[in-house]
């Protein structure tokens, strides 16, 4: 990581040792726990270099040759390439790249498709809805009337009677597809389907697979979706941001919808910083990843099953885990906060029996190269860690060690 090696180093640590010490501390912390929290992963030095580069400093609202600021020659190059690389990586007709988050990027095609009031049919939020599918605490929830479809709670899969069922009862203006949790491809053709029968757009929220999508390891809903959201921080491993894909036809209203109805100026710096990740995800590398991080997933949903947790759906087809710990003996906040003080850094989420469990994800360790025997050991340690067998200083110990032989940026 020269770039910001150099920053922590020199310019900053002089001028403020303070703020210094604080990234220092977070490095430290990043390269010392395990990172398992299912949308973190750990961006590219090249990626890292661009965000912290001069692009920063630029004021571009508008669209590349439409600006409304001088000046913007060179950062329009940047943004045409961001586009062209996720159109070409994803397949679509249309890319808008100036989401500032995968929230700001579902505003966005709400904005696009959608009037107040109308009706949308999404996961509900207590089986791994986002907050922007009808949170009464979100925008989503107070000026859209969301009617929320679930999971079944023995086998944790999308209901698809319920949704059709909903579906007909409610004719929605727009279907939502995507989750912070689910661990299981979602059938996209089905989804259109019944988008299809009662009329309605449907909305793809791709944030968290998105990167399984880019490297093949995950089938796309491109194809299906009217318009697809995604962050692009998640497995995908570029910067904290939004992205929109679409067709032709709605291209027009999706890039209004983010400017200038719901922000203003672009961030160039994390647009250009966007392009480098559609790179590196363009590559056989990235593909090779994205199946390991699949690989993993699996390995270590299978060691988590092995040592007696309940894990929902039996498995999974992506990045993510989740999984009740009560059948050793805690709930899902007590065994995040022991495991936490051992350094295996994940979530709680609400899990499709009612009750809140774990949430974890494979995406950062596997960019730090660790593989299924490493994901053997770390849901064997988990579970130790769990049942009381293992203490968490000393577990904290165990983890250390394990990450000082997979540093996230050798130097
Ligand atoms: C992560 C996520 C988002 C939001 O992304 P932010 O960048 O945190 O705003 C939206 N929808 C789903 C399904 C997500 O998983």
């Amino acid at each position: 990581m020269p770039v910001s090696h150099a920053l922590e180093a020199d310019v900053l640590w002089r001028q403020d040792p303070e703020l210094a010490d604080v990234l220092l501390g977070e490095r430290e912390r990043q390269s010392t726990t395990l990172q398992l929290i299912a949308a973190e992963n750990f961006t590219s030095p090249a990626v890292l270099a661009t965000l912290g580069s001069p692009l920063a400093n630029k004021y571009a609202e508008g669209y590349p040759g439409n600006r409304y600021h001088g000046g913007c020659e060179i950062v329009d190059a940047a943004e045409r390439l961001a586009v062209e690389r996720a159109k070409a990586l994803f397949g679509a007709e249309h890319a808008n790249v100036q989401a500032h988050s995968g929230s700001s990027a579902v505003l966005a095609a709400y904005a696009a498709l959608l009037r107040p009031g109308d009706t949308v049919l999404a996961l509900g939020l207590p089986h791994g809805g986002h907050l922007t599918h009808g949170s009464p605490a979100n925008f989503s929830g107070r000026w859209f009337d969301f009617v929320g479809y679930g999971l079944d709670p023995e086998s944790g899969l999308v209901d698809h009677e319920q949704v059709r069922a909903l579906a007909r009862a409610h004719r929605p203006k727009a279907v939502v597809c995507g989750s912070i949790s689910y661990p299981r491809h979602l059938d996209h053709a089905f989804f259109r389907e019944v988008a299809d029968e009662a009329g309605a757009y449907l909305i793809a929220d791709a944030a968290h697979p998105m990167g399984l999508v880019a490297g093949g390891a995950a089938p796309s809903p491109v194809p299906y979706a009217d318009i697809v959201c995604a962050t692009t921080h998640k497995v995908l491993r570029g910067p904290r941001g939004g992205m929109i894909l679409c067709g032709g036809d709605l291209a027009e209203r999706v890039d209004r919808a983010v400017f200038p109805f719901t922000q203003g100026g672009a961030q160039m710096h994390t647009i250009a910083a966007k392009a480098v990740a559609f790179g590196e995800a363009a590559t056989p590398a990235f593909a090779a990843y994205a199946h390991q991080v699949v690989a993993n997933a699996r390995a270590l949903a299978a060691a988590l099953s092995a040592e007696g947790l309940a894990v929902t759906t039996g498995g999974t087809d992506t990045h993510l885990i989740t999984a009740d710990p009560a059948p050793l003996g805690v709930d899902g906040r007590t065994a995040r906060g022991r495991l936490a003080a051992a350094g295996l850094v994940l979530d709680c989420c609400a899990l499709p029996h009612g009750v809140r469990g774990l949430r974890l994800g494979t995406a950062a360790v596997t960019t730090q190269g660790m593989g299924a025997r490493e994901m053997a050991y770390v849901g064997g340690l988990l579970a130790s860690v769990l049942r009381g067998g293992t203490d968490p200083v000393s577990a904290r110990e165990d983890v250390r060690e394990l990450c000082a032989a997979f540093p996230p940026y050798p130097r």
